[in-house]
């Protein structure tokens, strides 16, 4: 099982249950059990997949790429 949590820099993060902390690329270590757990899910496969819906959902997926032609 893998846990799906977000970081106070707003980044979504995963890890495997029963790990305690977690580091994330912003150079804080995270408490696993001080954050609210947004998903559970029972493989690598889904949990990196939700972290990227999680990354899309807040930032937009690709950002600049909305922006119109003209
Ligand atoms: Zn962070």
């Amino acid at each position: 099982m893998y846990l799906i949590f977000r970081c106070d820099c707003g980044r979504a993060l995963y890890t495997r249950e029963g790990v305690k902390t977690r580091r994330c690329v912003c150079g804080k270590t995270i408490k696993v059990k001080s954050r609210r757990i947004l998903g559970k899910v029972e493989s690598f496969q889904d949990a990196a997949y939700m972290v990227r819906k999680l990354q899309e959902e807040k930032y937009g997926p690709g950002g600049f790429l909305k922006k119109k032609i003209e």
